[in-house]
């Protein structure tokens, strides 16, 4: 359960209070480059993995080291 606000139950469906700062944590994320639903593992996270954060935002694919996928 969430510590900083009352959740909600809506049709079945848990909701945070409007404005709850954790209410991120529960939420399925569209990534911002993919369009994949992925769940945040940080506040403001907009891309399903690190190389589409990174294609998101124009960096280099980094081709020196391994690929960890
Ligand atoms: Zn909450
Ligand atoms: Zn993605």
């Amino acid at each position: 359960m969430c510590k900083s606000c009352e959740v909600l139950y809506i049709n079945g469906v848990k909701c945070h209070e409007t404005g709850c700062p954790e209410a991120w944590k529960d939420e399925k994320h569209e990534c911002a480059w993919c369009g994949q639903d992925f769940e945040p593992e940080f506040d403001g996270q907009k891309c399903c993995s690190e190389s589409c954060n990174n294609a998101y935002n124009g960096y280099p694919e980094p081709d020196d080291e391994e690929d960890q996928e």
